[in-house]
């Protein structure tokens, strides 16, 4: 759908896949006011088909196009074009094994003029994409490096946006872990360089020896809908679960005395990946020597379990479209 000041949003409609004509000039090509979300629909073994929590991310949306200085949409846009797209053809939605339906929703600055403010065309559009299991040949632990270089954002800023800026400023640092050996990079804050972020596109949690598990606090980091469930679900399991901010040192230290048993990220295209190894320049903290990883698994089998509709949905999260 196309959205100006005057005409306001007009009805979206489902086209076949295919490429974009863009002016040279068009807005987003050059100050990325741009945002999106990722979801996925899932096939049940009745046949039905669900997302899960996709008003944690319509919410998370409209929250990204005002620091965007975007529209938002109307009020059930969101998830509305969402159903109205998987119903077009339900074949779409692989079913078996951990497959799924990838959601891609996204708003950009489709206006073509050379100056810096809010553009005055917007467009909205979703893309829909089957998705095989993340980890076909079974989970190995992800490493990961330490990028003390680089910050993916800082306060005031838009890191708690889903905006593709975020993701550009994020490729370098990706790239340098991935030159290390590493699949992915964890971020530190831009002050003080030392308080755990997330990783480029996932967030994080340590367990503890304690039956404590925490995930870092922070202004600048996307509020994950996975994180969010997670700390759900490991309260119903019986741990305790902390949201406050977290240190580089206390991560190492943690790993190093035996305290911190297991670290594991997660998002919604991965779900729950456990963390091997955390590297910088001249050093290495491995978790999880025997890499069984009980507790990660356990929550990642809890969490699959009610979005694949194999255990009761008891906080109301999933969302039936067909
Ligand atoms: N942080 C970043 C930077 C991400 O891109 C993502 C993926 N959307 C996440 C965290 C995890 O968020 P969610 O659980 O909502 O997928």
């Amino acid at each position: 759908s196309e959205w100006t000041p005057e005409t306001g949003w007009a009805d979206p409609t489902v086209k076949p896949y295919g490429p974009l004509m863009l002016d040279p000039a068009t807005a987003v090509l050059h100050y990325a006011q741009e945002i999106f979300e990722g979801l996925k629909a899932y096939a049940h073994a009745d046949g039905s088909i669900w997302t899960f929590r996709p008003d944690a991310n319509a919410a998370r949306f409209q929250r990204s196009a005002h620091r965007l200085a975007l529209p938002e949409l109307p009020e059930d846009w969101f998830i509305g074009s969402i159903d109205a797209l998987v119903t077009t053809d339900r074949s779409w939605v692989p079913t078996g094994g951990e497959t799924s339906l990838y959601l891609r929703p996204f708003m950009y600055a489709s206006e073509a003029f050379l100056g810096v403010r809010p553009s005055k065309h917007v467009t909205y559009c979703v893309i829909a994409s089957p998705a095989g299991a993340y980890f076909a040949g079974g989970m190995k632990p992800v490493n990961i490096w330490l990028s003390r270089e680089y910050a993916r954002a800082g306060s005031g800023g838009t890191g708690a946006a889903k905006c593709g800026g975020n993701y550009a400023s994020s490729l370098l640092p990706q790239q340098i872990a991935a030159e290390h050996g590493c699949d992915q990079v964890v971020f530190l804050d831009s002050e003080e360089h030392q308080w755990i972020e997330e990783l480029g596109g996932m967030n994080l949690y340590f367990v503890h020896d304690d039956g404590t598990i925490v995930t870092p606090a922070s202004d600048s980091i996307l509020e994950g809908i996975t994180r969010d469930a997670i700390g759900t679900i490991a309260g119903d399991l019986g741990y305790k679960v902390e949201q406050r901010r977290f240190g580089i040192d206390e991560w190492i230290d943690g790993v190093a005395s035996g305290h911190v048993t297991e670290v594991f990220a997660c998002g919604t295209a991965a779900v729950v990946t456990q963390v091997g190894a955390l590297r910088w320049p001249d050093g290495e903290a491995v978790t999880d020597v025997d890499g069984a990883g009980s507790v990660t698994m356990a929550i990642r089998e809890a969490l699959i379990d009610v979005q694949y509709g194999r255990a009761e949905d008891k906080h109301g999260w999933m969302h039936r479209i067909a």
